[in-house]
């Protein structure tokens, strides 16, 4: 890429969004060249916003962890997709909500005024003793092969269903026939306005039950993020959010929709929170198919670096291609 060009555009920029792990630090290695990156932004005005994806930690958890690293003293240039999915739902007017997430997540949800529904009496969980009382296990079930069509994917699964069904979408027509019958007290009022999955470390049976029951009774189901796992130290992984929306898929038939990278909706809840225009924002991360992709579809300037994730022949191989590729962050400092 040219560098003048890089130079001009960088110039004009006044927040810097920056993706973490791959960009500033990997793993536990903070890369030699970020601190006199952040320290050359803020000497020229510019502000640092640390974006991330992961929503197992509250936007106060982050803070405390990268002001222990050093990279900032201020709150307000953190967010995640957890602080991305509140503003979101705020914007929508939504505030009573069924929330899977970690209790420190709980709490930056309920601080920012959202009504958190536990076990509503109106709404039990249908229990195999709830379903035998209600005569549930005396319908006449029958197995049928359901194929949903998903973004990509066409998954194939078995569902236990009543005979009768008219099978137009069938896994919702499933669930809703057993919601009704499972829920003989619930009407529209009493359900949350929407089921809200982040990356809920603390996720058990119980919570997965009430959110398909909500979910089949027609309750609109969101998601923090779909990264499927979790970078360790050492090149490991663990399960993330997007093997919970995997399970959740198999079960109900249906996909959340998505507020994090890639989706374009987390740069446009930053512009909003930022409240600045789209030209004075640059997106700089290591992931072509998460940062740069929803930077792209959003419409702002977009660079990759090539200190994490992406290399080279990855980048050839893309479709997803950003505006300025470099070699780490510590590049742009001359330019800053
Ligand atoms: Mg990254």
């Amino acid at each position: 890429m040219p560098t003048a060009s890089l130079q001009k555009i960088l110039k004009s920029k006044k927040y810097f969004i920056l993706d973490l792990d791959g960009t500033l630090y990997k793993g536990s290695d903070i890369f030699p060249f970020t601190l006199p990156f952040l320290k050359q932004l803020r000497a020229t005005d510019r502000t640092p916003i640390f974006l991330t994806n992961n929503s197992s930690k509250s936007t106060q958890e982050y803070f405390a962890k990268l002001k222990k690293l050093k990279f900032t003293k201020n709150i307000n240039e953190i967010y995640t997709s957890g602080l991305a999915t509140i503003e979101y739902l705020k914007a929508k007017k939504i505030k009573n909500i069924f929330l899977l997430a970690t209790p420190a997540v709980e709490k930056e949800f309920q601080d920012a005024g959202l009504f958190l529904v536990k076990n509503s009496r109106n709404f039990p969980i249908a229990t195999p003793d709830f379903e035998h009382q209600n005569g549930f296990n005396k319908t006449k079930n029958t197995t049928k092969s359901l194929h949903v069509q998903t973004q990509n994917v066409t998954i194939s699964k078995h569902v236990n269903a009543p005979s009768a069904l008219p099978v137009k979408d069938p896994a919702a027509a499933v669930g809703q026939t057993r919601a009704k019958k499972s829920m003989p007290g619930h009407n529209r009022t009493t359900l949350p306005q929407a089921v809200v999955l982040t990356f809920d470390k603390t996720f058990t049976y119980a919570k997965f039950t009430q959110a398909y029951e909500y979910i089949m009774a027609g309750v609109p189901f969101y998601a923090s993020h779909p990264d499927t796992h979790l970078p360790l130290e050492g090149n490991n992984f663990h399960p993330d959010i997007g093997t919970l929306i995997s399970a959740f898929q198999t079960a109900t038939g249906k996909l959340p929709t998505v507020i994090g990278k890639p989706e374009k909706t987390i740069y446009q809840q930053l512009q909003t929170h930022l409240n600045c225009k789209k030209s004075e924002m640059v997106m700089i991360g290591d992931r072509l198919y998460t940062d740069i992709k929803g930077a792209k579809d959003y419409g702002i300037t977009s660079v990759l670096t090539l200190s994490g994730e992406t290399t080279p022949a990855m980048l050839k191989k893309s479709k997803t291609k950003p505006e300025f590729v470099i070699k780490d962050v510590g590049e742009t400092v001359k330019f800053l």
